[in-house]
Formats: structure tokens, C-alpha cells, sequence
């Protein structure tokens, strides 16, 4: 008997929650269904609890969470963190308590029946499970090509990430420990989370149209974010300008040596035009690579200065 409960995973489900009073209490109402049913069928242990972090909500979320039945842990942050950070929060709030965690969104895109497989694969061996999205009907066009192109270009540019994987993902508690030891605060976990290794399983689900409420992730933070995956994992940019002022500087000789002999020939009042052209396509090149240079020595910066990504201000634990 004993043995068998040392067998059973203690799950946490972590829920990052920005302003989500229109879903929150359908998700978990659903999650604990969910929950129920694993923990009649034997597959999850009673310990098991669900996470809510609320990332500095302004609408009533906080109070919701408050009012939820004792299995239900709630985390506020003190402020806007963001996606990425509030989830990060959850998950090393849970990394001591549990065996493995489930990360998800709170707006029920994603599809909570994915969970079975997301156990069964841990039980195989598995220290990650990434949920995968099989199509993305229910996305618009834009968001669905915006998305898209993003994969690409991230792998463009040498940095592995699970294509179509948002993050809806399994962690193992070793996972978890071994992610707490990436401190770099321009995070981007679904970067990160390759990078550790470990055997990894794929759960293939159809994502679902928001429950209610508006997408949390306008244009401005979606572009900030696919930056910020581009910028933390890879200096092939950097490269690449150094390549062009390579080119750039071959090609100067060339229009040297042609000026040299417009001159020798006596048409050199006539290079007005061009040498007007070449300092302001220089000055431009130079100004581009400048810009460049400066986004990578504001990312040192500001990871020498190792902030803290998040302040917990309150921890709601019933039991
Ligand atoms: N979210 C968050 N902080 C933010 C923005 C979003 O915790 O600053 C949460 C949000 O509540 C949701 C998840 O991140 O649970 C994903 O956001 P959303 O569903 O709006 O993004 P989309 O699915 O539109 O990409
Ligand atoms: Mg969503």
C-alpha cells in the first residue's frame, strides 16, 4: 500500500492570471474536475494542488482567488511582471512541493484532457512534456502568421525552441531545479527550457478559442517578447552586421580605386553626387551596427545587474 502511494506524482497546475476574472473560476472549476478524476483513477496523488499567480491584477481576479476551496493556492505579485516572469514565480513556488508541475494559461486554450498524456509520457520516463498545437484555426490570421514566422526566424538564427509549443508543458521537479539555475532576467522560457535536456515527450492537442475575456498579449508585447527570444539566445545578428561592414569595406576599396582613376583621367568635379551617396549610406550602415552593438550591451547590463525578476507580496495556502 505504501509502496503504491510513493508511487503517485504530487502535480501542480500552475496558472499564470493577468486580469482573467472572466475565466478564472471555469478553469478551475474545470482543473479540479480534471484533478478529481486523476486522483480517482490513482494516477496523481491527493497532495496535489492547483496555482494561481495572479500577476498583478487590476481587475478582480486577486478576490476571486481568494474565495476558492482550500486546494486552490493563490500567489500575487506585487506588481506586472509579465507572462513569462509570473509563471517563473509559479513554478519555483512549487518546485519543493511537487513531482512534477503542469504550466498552462488561465483563458482554457489550452486543452486540460492533454493532461493524461502529459502524465502517461512522465510515467514513461519522461522530465518534460511539451503540449504541442496540432493546427491553429482559432487563431486569427495575423497572430497565426506572426506566430509562425517567429518559429522560423528563431530557428533562423540558431535558437531551439519547440515549434508550435506555447506554454502549455510537463516539468519534472529535477527539470524545474535544474531551470532555477538560469538567473538571466530578459527570460524566455520556451528558450530555456530546451536548453536543459533531459528526455522529453510531445503531447499533440487542438487549441481552443480564449473562454472569455481579451488576449493579454497585444501587438506591443508580442513583438517585445519575440525580441527578447531572439536577443537572450542569439548572436548571429551581431554577426551578421559584422559580415556586412566585411562586404561593405571590400566594396569601398572597389569604389576607391574607380575614383582614383576618374581622377587620373580629370572627371573628378563630377563625384559630388556619389560621395554625398556613399556618407549617407555609410552613415546609415554605421548607425544600424551601432544600434545593434547597444542592444546587446544594454542586455549585459542589465543582467550584471541581477534584479529581481518578481516580489511575492502574499502567499494563499488554506491547508
Ligand atoms: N498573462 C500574465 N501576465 C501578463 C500577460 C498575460 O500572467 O502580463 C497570462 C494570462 O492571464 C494568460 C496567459 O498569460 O493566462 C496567456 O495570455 P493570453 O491568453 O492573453 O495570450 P494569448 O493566448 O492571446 O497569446
Ligand atoms: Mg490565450
Amino acid at each position: 500500500m505504501s509502496s503504491e502511494n510513493v508511487k503517485k506524482p504530487v502535480l501542480y497546475i500552475v496558472v499564470p492570471c493577468y486580469n482573467e476574472e472572466a475565466c478564472i473560476e471555469e478553469t478551475v472549476k474545470r482543473l479540479q474536475k480534471k484533478m478529481k478524476a486523476l486522483r480517482e483513477a490513482e494516477k496523481i496523488s491527493a497532495k496535489s494542488r492547483i496555482v494561481l499567480v495572479d500577476d498583478g491584477s487590476k481587475d478582480k481576479t486577486w478576490e476571486l482567488i481568494e474565495s476558492m476551496p482550500k486546494q486552490v493556492i493563490g500567489l500575487k505579485l506585487a506588481h506586472n511582471s509579465g507572462h513569462q516572469n509570473a509563471l517563473l514565480a509559479g513554478l519555483m513556488y512549487v518546485r519543493k512541493k511537487c513531482d512534477i508541475s503542469i504550466s498552462m494559461d488561465a483563458d482554457l486554450q489550452d486543452d486540460i484532457d492533454a493532461v493524461d498524456g502529459f502524465i502517461e509520457q512522465y510515467n514513461d520516463g519522461c522530465e518534460i512534456v511539451y503540449g504541442v498545437r496540432s493546427e491553429r484555426k482559432t487563431d486569427t490570421w495575423f497572430k497565426r502568421n506572426t506566430a509562425l514566422g517567429f518559429y522560423k526566424m528563431m530557428n533562423f538564427l540558431g535558437v531551439e525552441v519547440v515549434y508550435n509549443c506555447a506554454d502549455y508543458r510537463l516539468m519534472s521537479s529535477k527539470a524545474l531545479n535544474a531551470m532555477s539555475e538560469y538567473g538571466e532576467v530578459n527570460l524566455f522560457l520556451r528558450g530555456i527550457v530546451p536548453k536543459l535536456g533531459f528526455k522529453t515527450g510531445i503531447v499533440k492537442y487542438v487549441r481552443a478559442e480564449r473562454f472569455a475575456g481579451e488576449s493579454k498579449y497585444p501587438l506591443k508585447k508580442m513583438l517585445n517578447f519575440a525580441w527578447d527570444g531572439v536577443t537572450s539566445f542569439s548572436i548571429k545578428p551581431i554577426r551578421a552586421v559584422l559580415g556586412f561592414g566585411v562586404v561593405v569595406f571590400f566594396v569601398s576599396l572597389l569604389i576607391m580605386l574607380y575614383s582614383l582613376i576618374v581622377k587620373i583621367i580629370g572627371n573628378a568635379v563630377s563625384g559630388w553626387t556619389f560621395t554625398i551617396c556613399s556618407i549617407w549610406l555609410l552613415g546609415g550602415i554605421q548607425m544600424i551596427s551601432i544600434g545593434l552593438i547597444g542592444e546587446y550591451i544594454g542586455k549585459t547590463y542589465m543582467e550584471t545587474k541581477r534584479r529581481p525578476r518578481y516580489h511575492i507580496e502574499k502567499i494563499l495556502c488554506k491547508d
